[in-house]
């Protein structure tokens, strides 16, 4: 048989796979049912290549150039300097068309910076595929599928691949993705006609399309570029928004100051030449000098970069931001609701008691591995004495081991090594399974499933139906929350293992002990099926045998109980919403520090109220148990209805428009499905609780160090155009010279402003409120802040220019000066300004971190450049300084300093 080379990449017209009979699908692909082997995949995946789209083709760099000149004040610059050209004077005109050269490639580097920090978090996103390798059901990168491989679907997966189905079970596929259609359509594994169109072929799957409902096995016809989204070449909706409602008010911010500023110049020019009668040529050049001066040009790009630095940062705590307004929304989240299993607790699920309808079993050991005993009434039972002694704990490890769908495997690491593939909370039962004796591996050969129901988070169990071959009807074993099972059964097992007449009030009363240990509680149960009869949740809606509980434990996690403390010191409530028993989610709560406001309410209730009751009752309750998905839709709704921002976690496919209405949705990496994970904003890498608190915490930093650089920046605008205009409207020189305000905006404040895009947490982040989503930026605070900050370095910059001058130096010496001693005072004002209301004189405060020191010292070194190299000189107009006088420049910092920190002392004394 010649190799398989027939991907529709290859050019070669693929089959018509959705016409051909399935066994024809797997033959042409040179493959089986059961899959691929490792080292087939591995050959197949060398000849066609990554299951990816090839990405779009990278922004050309004249494309990306443009795009940093598409920008008022560089035109205006661009035509300051033709018209210095105009009038000779070509030093000014070269210096000017550096400084725009320097300030295009700072730009270009810090848009660079940004996009690749998201990229690689897009990377950390990837898609995750379960596909059938070496007779194993292994998830691996869906970067690695291979034509030919057998994939296995379930609600809430996305495809990953163009895929054939083989077996389905309620398959329904939304695939607005590729083919608009809203209405999610059914599929099926039998042939259709060869000639249907994309959307009528219902036994094919296609790449980038959602699972909505029920689950399937297919092969896979093709991937990457050979896929139907790779044809028609339409890149998969990826992370969204690459700005925030911040950066886009400040970018409008920039551009109404910038044509404020150029009106202002204006005037400035025509005041000048006809009032004050000054020479047009000066007059011009100070027009300019205003305009560089007052435009803030390095602010939006260093907000962005401020941004993407954040993002970075919470990636590196596993918190995946994949709409970037979620950063801002962080910070000013106030209550978190949060999934209780494997986000709260540990996820890691031991079975520690079996009730049965003759008392309780205790189970010794911990974790997967299947040594420990059963024990009754402290005597360890016999595995192979159950069937004699207690028959009905074997049946309900026969249930357990069967109505399973994960698979432990034993690890290298030793005896107690053993790894689980699937459900934490069916992988506890099948250790259950081996600890009673059985192997399920063997159980699942002698009884082969030929049916299931699988469980979903709204009805709460799971079904399978078995053939036996001492049988004519079916096995079918049921495990779920005991409420619903209660509701199925009408008799109990026994201890001899005959059914007798249920007692309800016993069940009830066992499970509600199991629950106040804080034990998820599951029953399992039996029944049987006539074998013409489909297994549906109709047919096991009675007439079931419940054999008996099991109360598993799962630990609450450490560090979920001390985010959930941080949280609450952080002004941010949290609540738990699980379909967990009410009693257990009550135990668990308790342990975490949750649910002292009020008593649990439950799915039931939250029916039962209206949205005004709703409205009240989510103000006081901090436990929801036995809550389906579409109750946290509603949480959601009355919480933000109360004003709360609210944060909402999710895994599932119904999760997803609950995550979508959040002003938070926060999805789970590992056992969140592909539908949560489009729906949310951010994403969990560990799926742990205590993240989403380092995330808040994130968050709470880029808003601050987003105020750092906006009060960094904006005085010193303020401080340049307020020198220039007095002396304007005085008929004054001008103090600093225009190229030399170009310097200072476009050089010495960029590599001192780009420290704070750094700045790490302020220690008291946690222990504020949080911040009002409505509160301006450009707060109060801040306004005087900069007011303050701009009237001092005007005064620095005037005082020390005329007290030179007075002293008898020259104008140049005198504009050096006043140069040197503005970018003094911006360095001592980058102390202060780290921390906004704390004082900056502690030692840590003092020393700064090693960035803070290294671009101190760069803005020095091009201070040094800027004075005493003979070419800044002649470009620049500036001078040598006599070493005295760098002393009075530091004395300028010093002063600006010791003054902020006199009104930070004031501010907390009024406070
Ligand atoms: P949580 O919110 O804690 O994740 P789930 O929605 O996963 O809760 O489970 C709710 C209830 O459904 C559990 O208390 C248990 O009774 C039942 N249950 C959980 N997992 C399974 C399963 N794999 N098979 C059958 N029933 C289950
Ligand atoms: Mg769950």
């Amino acid at each position: 048989m010649p190799p398989p080379t027939a991907s529709s990449a290859d050019g070669a017209s693929p089959p018509a796979w959705h016409a051909l009979a399935s066994e024809d699908v797997l033959q042409h692909l040179h493959t089986t049912a059961r899959g691929l082997s490792t080292a087939e995949a591995q050959a197949r995946l060398q000849r066609h290549g990554d299951n990816r789209l090839t990405d779009a083709p990278p922004v050309p760099l004249w494309q990306r150039l443009l795009r940093q000149l598409d920008n008022l004040l560089i035109w205006v610059l661009l035509a300051a300097a033709a018209t210095t050209i105009a009038i000779g004077h070509a030093i000014d005109a070269l210096v000017i068309v550096a400084v725009v050269v320097l300030n295009v490639t700072i730009g270009l580097i810090q848009e660079g910076k940004a996009e690749r920090a998201l990229a690689a978090i897009r990377n950390l996103l990837a898609p995750r595929a379960h596909v059938w390798r070496d007779g194993h059901l292994v998830e691996i990168d869906a970067a690695h599928l291979v034509p030919g491989d057998i994939v296995q679907a379930a609600a809430g997966d996305s495809l990953a691949a163009d895929v054939r189905w083989l077996q389905v079970h309620e398959l329904q596929v939304d695939e607005a993705a590729l083919t608009g259609e809203s209405v999610p359509a059914d599929k099926h594994a039998e042939p259709v006609a060869a000639a249907a169109l994309l959307g009528d072929r219902r036994s094919m799957g296609y790449a980038g399309t959602l699972v909505t409902r029920g689950q399937a096995r297919g092969v896979v016809v093709a991937t990457g570029m050979g896929t139907e989204m790779g044809r028609i070449g339409r890149m998969l909706q990826d992370v969204g928004d690459t700005t925030t409602p911040l950066v886009r008010q400040m970018a409008q911010m920039s551009r109404w100051i910038t044509v404020a500023v150029l009106a202002a110049a204006a005037l400035l020019f025509v005041f000048g030449w006809w009032v004050r009668d000054l020479p047009p040529l000066q007059t011009f050049m100070a027009a300019v000098g205003l305009a560089v001066a007052a435009i803030p040009e390095g602010l939006p790009a260093i907000m962005t970069i401020t941004l993407a630095i954040g993002v970075q940062r919470m990636a590196q705590r596993r918190a995946i931001v994949r709409r970037l307004p979620a950063v801002e929304t962080l910070g000013c989240v106030t209550v978190i609701c949060s999934d209780k299993t494997g986000t709260l607790t540990r996820n890691e699920m031991t079975v520690q008691q079996v009730v049965l309808a003759d008392g309780v079993v205790d189970v010794e050991g911990v974790g997967y591995a299947p040594s420990g005993a059963l024990l009754r009434d402290n005597t360890p039972l016999q595995p192979a004495e159950l069937w004699r002694e207690a028959p009905a704990l074997l049946a309900l490890a026969e249930g357990a081991a069967l109505c399973n769908d994960a698979e432990l495997l034993q690890g290298e690491g030793g005896a107690d090594d053993w790894r689980l593939s699937g459900d934490p909370t069916e992988g506890a039962l099948l250790t259950l399974a081996m600890k009673a004796g059985l192997d399920p591996a063997r159980l699942g050969e002698e009884r082969p499933r030929v049916a299931v129901l699988p469980f979903e988070s709204e009805r709460r169990y799971m079904a399978t139906a078995h053939q036996r071959s001492d049988a004519a009807h079916l096995d079918v074993w049921i495990k779920g929350a005991p409420e619903r099972l209660l509701a199925m059964c009408s008799h109990e097992l026994d201890a001899h293992g005959r059914p007798q007449p249920l007692r309800r009030a016993y069940w009830a009363d066992q499970v509600e002990q199991q629950a106040r240990h804080g034990r998820r509680v599951l029953a399992i149960a039996a029944a049987t099926l006539a074998p013409e009869r489909p297994l549906t949740h109709d047919a096991v809606a009675r007439g079931g045998v419940l054999v008996g509980l099991v109360g598993i434990i799962d630990p609450p996690r450490e560090e979920a109980k001390a985010a959930i403390a941080q949280c609450h010191a952080a002004g941010i409530r949290v609540k738990m919403i699980t379909g967990d028993h009410v009693v257990t989610a009550t135990a668990i709560a308790q342990q975490l520090g949750l649910g002292g406001h009020g008593p649990a309410l439950s799915g039931h209730d939250i029916e039962a109220l209206d949205d005004a009751t709703l409205r009240q009752a989510v103000q006081s309750t901090d436990v929801f148990a036995r809550a389906a998905p579409e109750h946290k839709l509603r949480l959601v709704r009355a919480l933000q209805a109360n004003g709360e921002v609210v944060a909402m976690t999710g895994d599932g496919v119904n999760d997803a428009p609950a995550l979508k209405a959040a002003d938070v949705g926060v999805a789970m990496g590992h056992k969140g499905t592909e539908a949560a994970k489009r729906a949310a904003a951010m994403v969990l890498a560990d799926d742990h609780f205590a993240t989403i608190a380092h995330a808040v915490e994130e968050g709470r930093t880029v808003y601050d160090n987003l105020r750092k650089v906006i009060t960094f920046l904006l005085p010193i605008n303020g401080g340049e155009s307020v020198s220039l205009l007095v002396a304007v409207l005085f008929g004054l020189a001008l103090p600093i010279a225009p190229v030399q305000i170009l310097w200072v905006n476009m050089v010495s404040s960029i590599a001192l402003a780009m420290v704070l895009a750094f700045e790490p947490t302020e220690t008291d982040v946690m222990r504020r409120p949080p911040r009002r989503p409505d509160e301006p930026i450009l707060s109060r605070f801040v306004l005087w802040r900069i007011g303050l900050v701009s009237a001092l370095f005007a005064a620095g910059i005037f005082g020390v220019y005329r007290w030179a001058l007075d002293a008898g130096h020259p104008a140049d010496v005198a504009q050096t000066l006043a140069v040197n001693t503005l970018v003094a005072m911006e360095i001592f004002y980058l102390f202060s300004v780290r921390y906004l209301k704390a004082p900056s004189f502690t030692w840590t405060g003092v020393r700064g971190t090693p960035r803070v020191l290294a671009a101190i010292a760069a803005a020095c070194g091009l201070q040094a450049l800027f004075t005493y190299a003979p070419f800044m000189q002649s470009w620049f107009g500036s001078t040598a300084l006599p070493l005295p006088l760098l002393a009075v420049c530091a004395g300028a910092g010093v002063a600006v300093l010791g003054v902020l920190e006199l009104e930070k002392a004031l501010l907390r004394a009024m406070r």
